[in-house]
């Protein structure tokens, strides 16, 4: 039996999220042309770095605590985001919607694709940001670094 096994919410809003990044990732497939098999950011003219980024937190390999936590054995809910003061676990959906440290990013990323997030279910946020992937991309990049300098400076 894996560590990971998630019966509770946390665990369970993560398994949603990588089941919409798979199920985006199928509809390209399905939807699209040949180039669309691409995840859409890879055909962007971006720089490596923001790419990589963005391709990590698809995958669900963005080494937040969700991720890093798994390597020391941490429980689901115990790893906890360090950047704010909100005892919320570290994953996908709480580093894009609702980490209160990064509403400066995500107002401009709302701004910048029309979305209010608050009004759109968990699947439509994921669709809107994946189909604009280099507002996406500069929200990841900006709140990434930011993430690293909090948890890395303090120490
Ligand atoms: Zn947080």
């Amino acid at each position: 039996m894996s560590l990971d096994i998630m019966s509770d919410d946390q665990g369970a809003s993560r398994q949603t999220f990588l089941k919409i990044v798979r199920h985006v990732r199928r509809d390209r497939r399905i939807s699209g042309s040949l180039d669309m098999t691409v995840a859409s950011h890879l055909n962007c003219n971006m720089p490596k770095y923001q790419r990589s980024l963005i391709s990590q937190l698809r995958l669900g390999v963005l080494p937040l605590r969700i991720e890093t936590g798994r390597f020391t054995g941490l429980d689901v809910v115990d790893r906890l985001c360090q950047v704010c003061a909100g005892n919320h676990v570290e994953n996908e959906i709480h580093f894009l919607f609702e980490c209160s440290e990064y509403n400066e990013y995500r107002n401009e990323l709302e701004t910048a694709i029309n979305a209010t997030f608050s009004e759109l279910s968990i699947q439509e946020k994921f669709d809107k940001v994946f189909s604009h992937p280099h507002s996406l991309s500069r929200y990841v990049t900006l709140a990434y670094k930011k993430r690293q300098e909090k948890m890395y400076k303090a120490v």
